[in-house]
């Protein structure tokens, strides 16, 4: 008889104290004001805990202009511009800004920045909605780079002053890689170093490391999460650029079981916007198709906690 399906689940893993604190946003605001509630953009990238606040009364939303006058309304945990916000206060409309504690950190060092004269520049994925939030956050001339090689491109005299800033999410690595190259072109730069990324990216990163670069040897890296949720995909590119084949899935049924085939240990890890339900979900598949032995790595136990908007407070 072959041996069990050796599964090392990742820890930390799932959800972090901004994606808590978003969801229990609209849950609290559905209590208190009754439904429906008006969301915009995907309160986090995920699309059980989207259809779950659907079936409890949310209503999802790209833009304020599909929320009807004077309706409830709240702000997705990846921050919003200063448009949207003027907008909502423009049509009067009661909003809640959902974001995330530690997004809302860097509109504020941006801004700082920009206030002091120099131009920002954000390293950060073009079209993510806390890139386009932080963007519109600040007031001053701003740049967006999301590889080295952009830095190479921009169009910036050597003299301006010039400061940087991150989106909450990115790689540890490539990030480490632009600021790099930023202050190799700009050596008076300002900036956070690495700090911005918020813990929540950091830890879970590090922690899909140790699975498969580090003495625990995953043969394969499952990692939990929405295709449009960044911290998720960088958990799995990490998996990859350690040499062992990874996936990002949605639940359970984005699980191939050809993928099992060779294979003696299966790291399990889920995104920050990932619920746990859906990692039990994959552990019952797993165990559905071999015998499993499922293990925790010992990693970091988080204990951020951010408190609710006050009108939301019990
Ligand atoms: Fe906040 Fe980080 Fe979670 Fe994003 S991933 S919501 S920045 S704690």
């Amino acid at each position: 008889m072959s041996a069990p399906l050796r599964v090392i689940l990742a820890q930390p893993r799932g959800f972090c104290a901004g994606v808590d604190r978003a969801i229990a946003i609209v849950k609290k605001a559905l209590a208190k004001y009754g439904a429906p509630v008006y969301v915009r953009h995907e309160i986090v990238h995920n699309k059980f805990v989207v259809d779950e606040l659907k079936s409890l009364g949310a209503i999802f939303v790209k833009e304020l202009d599909e929320v009807p006058d004077g309706a409830h309304t709240i702000f997705s945990a990846h921050g919003v511009s200063d448009a949207v916000e003027d907008e909502a206060k423009r049509r009067a409309l009661p909003y809640i800004d959902a974001a995330c504690p530690l997004v809302t950190k860097v509109h504020r060092q941006g801004q700082n920045h920009a206030d002091q004269g120099e131009e920002v520049i954000l390293i950060g994925h073009e079209g993510h909605p806390e890139v386009e939030g932080t963007l519109g956050r600040i007031h001053g001339k701003t740049h967006l780079v999301a590889t080295v090689d952009d830095v190479a491109k921009l169009d910036i005299a050597l003299d301006t002053p010039l400061a940087y800033v991150t989106q909450t999410t990115l790689s540890v690595d490539d990030t480490r890689s632009i600021i790099d190259a930023l202050t190799e072109r700009f050596p008076h730069i300002q900036g956070p170093d690495l700090k911005d990324i918020c813990y929540a990216t950091q830890n879970r990163q590090q922690a899909v490391r140790d699975l498969a670069c580090g003495d625990q040897q995953a043969d394969l890296v499952l990692v939990i999460g929405g295709k449009n949720s960044s911290n998720s995909n960088r958990l799995r590119e990490i998996g990859a650029d350690c040499g062992v084949p990874s996936y990002l899935i949605d639940d359970a049924d984005g699980l191939n079981p050809a993928w099992l085939d060779d294979v003696d240990t299966v790291g399990v890890t889920a995104g920050a916007s990932a619920p746990e339900i859906l990692v039990q979900g994959v552990l019952d598949r797993l165990a559905e198709l071999r015998d499993t032995r499922v293990e925790v790595l010992t990693g970091i136990e988080e204990s951020m906690h951010f408190k609710l908007p006050v009108e939301l407070r019990d």
